[in-house]
């Protein structure tokens, strides 16, 4: 990717909340749902005269919660591709930090160079890789550097807690912000040989004292603002071919 001739981005999100700080700073338009069968929410608008469409994974039909997790996200992101087909592919949303890796809340990392799996164990020879999938992210250090963001491995499960086997594994490949989404929209945007790149703002500190679920609710309104103006700075850089 040439991030002058970028024509059109796709920006994928988990989270309603988490997406509305930038809905409303780039005066995104609300496009009703994607498609008639599911609820996922499509905000669409320009920014630096480039089209930018946003999809948020919508609200459960019988749960009523946002639909967080790798299989809505499976389906935005292919849906999201399909229909127009962009020269990049954005995830933004919250995320656990470690301490670690000295996180602090309100951070914004860039994932590089892989998002990974933690929690697809399958101990067969060839699958377990494939367990783990390792799905390159967009090479943004030149990006990070210009924005003074930092960088990661970004580590992904269906579970907002995580086991010992989970910790394990997320150390084997030095994980340091742990969602629910990246790398399986890493995978769609790798079938479609399309960049990806996600931008994660951490609302908690997995190997901290607090339980996640406090700390995230917490923080989410901080994080979430902090987000939409690293995502703006991003889609700056990427339209304007850097800072
Ligand atoms: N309890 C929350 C539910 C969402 S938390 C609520 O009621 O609003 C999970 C969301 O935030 C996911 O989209 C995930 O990508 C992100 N996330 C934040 N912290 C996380 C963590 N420590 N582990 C995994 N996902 C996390």
């Amino acid at each position: 990717m040439t991030s002058v001739s970028t024509p059109n981005i796709l920006l994928v999100m988990a989270m309603h909340d988490e997406a509305l700080p930038i809905i409303r700073k780039l005066g995104l338009k609300d496009m009703g749902y994607l498609s008639p069968s599911y609820t996922f929410e499509h905000y669409s608008g320009h920014f630096n005269g480039i089209q930018l469409n946003l999809i948020v994974n919508g609200k459960c039909k019988v749960f009523k919660v946002d639909q967080i997790g790798t299989q809505a996200s499976t389906l935005t992101t292919h849906l999201g591709i399909e229909t127009f087909n962009p020269s990049v592919v954005l995830n933004a949303g919250t995320a656990g930090g470690f301490r670690s890796d000295s996180a602090q809340v309100g951070d914004v990392y860039l994932s590089y160079p892989t998002a990974n799996y933690h929690d697809r164990r399958i101990n067969i020879p060839g699958f377990k890789e494939y367990g783990v999938g390792v799905h390159p992210t967009y090479s943004c250090l030149g990006m990070a550097n210009d924005l003074g963001l930092r960088t990661g491995v970004v580590t992904t499960g269906n579970s907002l807690d995580y086991t010992e086997q989970d910790m394990a594994t997320i150390k084997s490949y030095n994980g340091v912000v742990k969602d629910m989404e990246a790398a399986a929209i890493a995978w769609v945007a790798q079938q479609h040989n399309i960049p990806f790149l996600a931008i994660k703002s951490i609302t908690d500190i997995v190997d901290g004292e607090k339980p996640t679920e406090e700390e995230f609710l917490e923080n989410l309104h901080q994080a979430s603002e902090s987000l939409s103006k690293q995502v703006v700075r991003v889609l700056q850089w990427l339209t304007e071919g850097g800072v």
